[in-house]
């Protein structure tokens, strides 16, 4: 095809010879220094009607020089990678989730390995309510199609403001049917599996096949608990998961993401956080009330939700590092702002240290 600047992509002339092009989407810059302006004359004309030869006559330039340019915007995702459309399963739905990851490619063939690695990748969504229906929801509007969901519960009327996908005329149905109805009305080519059973030591064995990602969105008893449950799931099998929170004392939680052998697991967070509370007891403030209920907050859940389902499509797609590796934060509404807490890997870990039980993966 021939080349054409992507339409994400601004080229802003910065004087003294530098010429910068700006992602759109990314707001990665790149800056490139000129000896004239026939580089920028280049650049702007790159509208996919000339080849490389063309363009070279057309601007008195070596066809060496002009391959060595485009090489190096190739190089640095700045030409357009969407053409053939025809190579996006779904294109016409999700041509702009395909656009907004063209900033991330340096081919046309990358971008089509990152949609392809996204549309067919299979993903756990451990608890469906305030944080689990957000990211369900999220991630079939991203592109994503396949989907285990894992939920014992049945739809509350106290669900419904703040849990999404669930309607006064759910109340009583169990939540993996009411939200595969909900995601199926949305797209009816959705491939989802409904598991309604209890997250507890074991029970994510009965799922069959190959699974991506697991994102874990269940709080009982509590996050930390079945955060361990999935991690004791994901880690011998090298399956990265995501702490997505809760809504008990968490809901402004952003959990950790872990990709098994490359970084911190929940094991080694558990030991850390252990570690700063009995350095500060005062972290400490467990709410010592049964069956609490404190309140909650339907765009928090979705903010929160948001966040995970961002850190699912790079680690799906590759198309940047995964930010919340060995580190958590916390969203204060007050502030608006997010504060992250690192946390390291251990080489003494007992699941993925050196002499871990899952050792194996990565070391
Ligand atoms: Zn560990």
């Amino acid at each position: 095809m021939n080349p054409r600047l992507s339409p994400s992509v601004s080229v802003v002339p910065l004087g003294a010879g530098v010429v910068e092009f700006f992602k759109t989407n990314t707001r990665q810059q790149v800056r490139l220094r000129t000896p004239d302006d026939t580089i920028l004359h280049i650049v702007n004309g790159l509208d996919g009607t000339k080849d490389a030869s063309e363009i070279a006559t057309e601007h008195g330039a070596t066809s060496q020089s002009v391959a060595r340019l485009l090489s190096y915007l190739e190089r640095n995702g700045i030409l357009d990678n969407v053409e053939p459309s025809s190579d996006f399963d779904a294109y016409e739905v999700f041509r702009r989730p395909v656009s907004f990851l063209q900033d991330f490619s340096t081919s046309h063939e990358h971008l089509v390995r990152m949609w392809d690695a996204l549309r067919s990748a299979r993903i756990v969504v451990v608890g469906l309510g305030a944080v689990g229906s957000w990211v369900a929801c999220c991630l079939v509007q991203t592109g994503v199609r396949r989907l285990v969901l894992v939920d014992p519960d049945v739809v509350e009327l106290s669900n419904l403001h703040r849990q999404l996908g669930y309607r006064t005329s759910d109340v009583g149905r169990p939540k993996v049917d009411a939200l595969s109805d909900a995601l199926m009305r949305y797209r009816p080519d959705l491939d989802i599996e409904r598991c309604p059973v209890e997250l507890s030591e074991g029970s994510l064995e009965r799922i069959e096949g190959g699974v991506d990602l697991v994102i874990n969105c269940a709080d009982k008893p509590t996050v930390d608990q079945t955060s361990k449950w999935v991690g004791g799931y994901c880690m011998p099998r090298g399956i990265p998961h995501i702490v997505g929170g809760g809504y008990n004392l968490h809901l402004s939680l952003i959990g950790q993401t872990v990709i098994p052998g490359r970084t911190a697991c929940v094991r080694c967070f558990e030991r850390q956080l252990e570690r700063d509370n009995e350095i500060d007891p005062t972290r400490v403030k467990k709410l010592q009330v049964p069956n609490r209920k404190v309140g909650s907050l339907g765009p928090l859940c979705a903010l929160n939700a948001s966040m995970v389902a961002m850190e699912a499509v790079k680690v799906l797609t590759g198309c940047t590092d995964p930010a919340n590796a060995n580190r958590r934060g916390e969203f204060d509404i007050t502030t608006m702002a997010v504060s992250y807490t690192a946390y390291e890997r251990l080489d003494d870990c007992d699941w993925c240290g050196e002499h871990g039980k899952y050792s194996g993966q990565g070391r």
